[in-house]
């Protein structure tokens, strides 16, 4: 478990934490800025800034201050849910706009690698491009539906014929022995610690409305979002994580036993969700409330739904249906 853990709950429990030698690199992560050891932070920090005219002076200014994504309620009492819609990021369209911006800072070389099944790819594409870096993704089989998307935005990458993400890892190798960067959003912390923060802004748009969730349902790449969002909400509150893995196959989303790192830090109760079933969650979804919201966050959605306990639930939705559409088409 990382070192700086306790420094964060601190935060967490108490509003406020002091840096020291040892938290103030993984804060700093946290924060999004330089924090030095000495230093007090307030938790109230994380909270979103808005600007209720949306007007923006460059495209990374609108992925940093064009939030909160929104919230939207999708169950009632007793079962009351609130979905955190994250296709409202700007680049990726999903919640990897958060990872992959933390995982950019927390690296330094102007040539990046990475392995991504769709939404990093995209994100890192964009927003390599935007800071000046060169970047080459690799893409498993079962992603190539983003490779007309990187085409476009012109980044190297390869797809290779591998069904997991993980197994791609190892072509990777010689671009770092060439001198790459790999920003590896599996092993990286800054990909965990990125998702407190977003914990924060669901919990300020959660308090809006006077709640605090019993239950948080999140799906289970790289773990970063669901763990970092089941210690938070854990911590403050002594809320459930529920995570959902997939039974087949589902974008995104994989198996705990193939090797997730966060999900160990915390506590949780992993469950399966097939294919079929998340697709039930986005027709669901989508005749219930018009919105078309993409497999995984229809996986989640339906977990929510099979599940018996009375609560306030939080769900993220990690993008929408749109670039599934060959996924569709082909299935
Ligand atoms: N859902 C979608 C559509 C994703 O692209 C991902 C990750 O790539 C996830 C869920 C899982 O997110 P995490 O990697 O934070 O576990």
């Amino acid at each position: 478990m990382h070192e700086c853990l306790e420094a964060v709950a601190e935060l967490l429990r108490k509003g406020r934490v002091v840096a020291d030698d040892k938290s103030a690199p993984c804060l700093s992560l946290v924060f999004l800025r330089k924090v030095s050891s000495g230093e007090t932070l307030e938790l109230s920090e994380l909270y979103p800034a808005v600007d209720p005219y949306r007007v923006f002076e460059s495209p990374l200014e609108l992925l940093l201050k064009g939030g909160p994504t929104p919230l939207l309620k999708v169950g009632e009492r007793p079962k009351e849910a609130w979905a955190k819609l994250e296709w409202y990021n700007p680049f990726s369209r999903s919640i990897k706009d958060r990872t992959t911006y933390a995982l950019l800072r927390s690296v330094n070389g102007d040539r990046l690698v990475e392995v991504s099944s769709g939404n990093v790819a995209l994100a890192l594409s964009a927003m390599g491009l935007l800071m000046g870096k060169r970047v080459k993704v690799y893409v498993p089989t079962a992603g190539r539906y983003v490779e007309p998307f990187l085409e476009i935005y012109g980044v190297e990458h390869e797809v290779l014929d591998v069904t997991m993400t993980v197994e791609a890892l190892e072509h990777i190798r010689s671009d770092v022995a060439k001198g790459a960067v790999h920003t590896n959003q599996f092993e990286n912390d800054a990909n965990f610690f990125a998702h407190i923060r977003t914990a924060a802004e669901l919990d300020w748009q959660l308090q809006r409305r006077g709640r605090r969730p019993d239950f948080i349902v999140a799906g289970v790449g790289t773990s970063g979002h669901s763990a970092a969002l089941g210690f938070y909400f854990s911590v403050r509150y002594k809320s459930k994580l529920v995570a959902v893995q997939p039974k087949d196959w589902i974008p995104g989303l994989r198996r705990v036993e193939t090797g997730v790192k966060w999900l160990k830090w915390v506590d949780a109760e992993v469950v399966d969700v097939s294919f079929e079933e998340a697709m039930k969650g986005v027709r669901a979804l989508a005749r219930k409330f018009g919105i078309l919201a993409g497999i995984s966050s229809g996986a989640v959605y339906y977990e929510y739904l099979r599940r018996s306990e009375e609560g306030v639930y939080a769900m993220v939705f990690p993008d929408d249906l749109f670039k599934y559409y060959e996924v569709l088409r082909s299935r």
